[in-house]
């Protein structure tokens, strides 16, 4: 495959940026390889600068569970930049794109729009804490919540990958009152809660964790939380940025049936805009400037040309249940079939599966947490990943990474795939 022009624009971007990306793991680092540079997308294909062409799993990293360039988002982005980009004052697509997300969260009362899932978290957590009046937070090993200082510790794919576990340039202080517990162990939450009796404000955690691969949460542990959280008068968080409208239009508390008191999202919600979200009940919510006095803003929250794209996105989702069925029926597809080739050729991997995520682990450890994860062999991973890359699937180049399903995969995308796969671990295993 030939990808000289995507080298060339490569060491062109390292001279004015930062490892020639906008977004580290696109930098291919943890991969060994030079990144592949996009000329465009349509629907679940890829085509690079050099002309190749790619089956997509990145999904833009979850916003496109439609597909590149879906027909009614584009549409709706093309009628909306005929009124103009940007106001700065209210327009009434916001209020829209709001209802629908109360409607799919009925533990939701409130919504307010922001501009990145790194802005929803930061943001929850201000509210958390100006409402209970408390400063200390509880997170997980390996949830990732985008990349502000409170949360940055320990931090699923970005630190895993890099081996950063906490950033330089965050200082203590602020980290000092974040809490690290285990996933799927309420052992290790109850002995925080009880150590800090009455100053934890918040819990935080991705419902389904898909920043350290594919860690399903048990149901047990997340109803367990919300029992902590009753009792301690503590806001449950659930960070939905992935989860949120693709495990079902409910996201993961509804899927799990488990009611949140606020709620964190961005990607699918502005269909590949730029867009975040954080609501929750109303209580809590009239916290927030100008209905209370947390203060929060921003000059492109809502942005008429987002808010299109998402409602677009969001409304097709809501009308087409069945959606999300075949979606599952695809990836369960694709998980057997690397499932059989993989034990085949006697690899020690497995492959996680739900909903359209999936991930599959070169180890044999049973994963429920961070530390299970890290048994896995990356340099297995980095070897297989590029030998699909040679072979036009474009998988995420990270062991640490979520494969993202969108609903324009065709039978022949997966077949192709499956065959891709067969033809990689043949050439690294037989
Ligand atoms: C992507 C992600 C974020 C951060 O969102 P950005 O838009 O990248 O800032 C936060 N939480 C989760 C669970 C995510 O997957």
């Amino acid at each position: 495959m030939n990808t000289k022009r995507s080298e060339e624009m490569f060491d062109k971007a390292c001279r004015l940026i930062p490892g020639g990306v906008n977004s580290p793991v696109r930098s291919f680092g943890n991969v060994g390889r030079k990144p592949i540079f996009i000329e465009k997308g349509i629907g679940s294909h890829i085509f690079d600068v050099d002309g190749n062409e790619y089956i997509d799993y990145i999904s833009s990293w979850g916003p496109l569970i439609l597909g590149h360039q879906n027909p009614l988002a584009k549409k709706a982005l093309l009628e909306a930049m005929d009124k103009g980009f940007s106001f700065g004052l209210p327009t009434p697509v916001e209020s829209e794109v709001a209802q629908l997300m109360l409607e799919a969260y009925p533990c939701m009362e409130s919504v307010r729009m922001v501009n990145s899932g790194t802005e929803a978290t930061m943001s929850a957590l201000r509210v958390a804490r100006g409402y209970t009046g408390r400063n200390k937070i509880i997170k997980f090993e390996g949830c990732y919540h985008g990349h502000n200082d409170a949360l940055l510790v320990k931090s699923g794919s970005g630190a895993l990958t890099f081996g950063m576990p906490t950033s330089p340039g965050i200082p203590k202080d602020i980290t000092k009152n974040t809490l690290v517990c285990t996933y799927n162990d309420i052992t290790s939450v109850k002995a925080c809660v009880e150590a800090n009796k009455g100053e934890v404000a918040a819990i935080i955690l991705e419902p389904i964790a898909a920043n350290m691969g594919l860690v399903l949460a048990d149901k047990d542990f997340l109803c367990s939380l919300r029992k902590i959280c009753d009792e301690e008068g503590i806001v449950l968080i659930f960070d939905e940025v992935i989860s949120g409208f693709r495990i079902g239009f409910g996201g993961a508390s509804s899927y799990y049936g488990v009611s949140c008191d606020m709620a964190c999202f961005g990607k699918i919600i502005g269909g590949g805009l730029p867009v975040g979200a954080y609501g929750g009940k109303k209580e809590i919510m009239d916290c927030v400037t100008p209905s209370g006095n947390v203060y929060q803003a921003g000059t492109l929250s809502g942005n008429p040309l987002a808010m299109h794209v998402g409602l677009a996105q969001l409304t097709y989702l809501k009308q087409h249940p069945e959606v999300y069925v075949e979606l599952e029926k695809k990836i369960k597809k694709l998980a057997q079939g690397f499932d059989a080739i993989l034990r085949k050729y006697k690899v020690d991997a497995q492959v996680v599966q739900m909903g359209s995520l999936m991930t599959i682990f070169f180890t044999n450890q049973k994963i429920r947490n961070y530390q299970d994860v890290c048994t896995c062999d990356t340099e297995a991973f980095s070897k297989v990943f590029i030998k699909m890359l040679d072979k036009g699937i474009m998988m995420s180049p990270s062991q640490f990474e979520v494969l993202f399903l969108n609903t324009c995969h065709s039978d022949e995308d997966i077949e192709k795939t499956i065959q891709a796969f067969q033809e990689s671990i043949q050439e690294l295993y037989a």
